[in-house]
């Protein structure tokens, strides 16, 4: 019954802007973004499986970010619905890659919108403990499960 958790590092590069914000990041800028993704459970126990010992493979884990949340927004632009969508929504490439939220796309509410994603992906006996992600090195936001009640 002992609880152990686990936590893998991820990266990626994408452009954002605050709309109607009372500050530089109301224009398109871009972060060097760094994702730590902990879990918690109980170490598999099961003598017979290759997974002896582990609560997850860090293979999995970091297939599971890469797949759902890495390789959908690495290099891309996110923005508020509020922005302008005429001029996005063209066949221009190089907004191949954008992403329109109905949020504020502040690093508090991208890791609101990754746990969401992340929480309906684990396996029933392995929960997301926690998230937190950088901007820039000196400025990150967290997410608690044990906040969120
Ligand atoms: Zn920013």
């Amino acid at each position: 019954m002992t609880k152990i958790r686990l936590t893998k590092l991820f990266e990626f590069e994408a452009a954002h802007a605050l709309h109607n914000y009372d500050g530089l990041c109301r224009n398109i800028h871009g972060h060097s973004y760094k994702l730590a993704v902990t879990i918690i459970g109980e170490p598999n126990s099961d003598p017979d499986s290759p997974k002896l010992g582990m609560l997850m493979d860090f293979g999995v884990l970091k297939n599971i970010i890469k797949e759902n949340i890495i390789d959908k927004f690495d290099h891309s632009v996110l923005l508020s619905h509020w922005e302008d969508v005429y001029f996005f929504k063209s066949d221009n490439p190089i907004f191949e890659r954008l992403h329109m939220f109905d949020f504020q796309p502040t690093a508090e509410n991208m890791l609101i919108h990754f746990a969401e994603i992340i929480q309906n992906l684990l396996p029933e006996n392995i929960k997301l403990f926690s998230l937190k992600l950088n901007e820039t090195a000196s400025s990150f936001a967290e997410w608690y499960a044990e906040d969120q009640i």
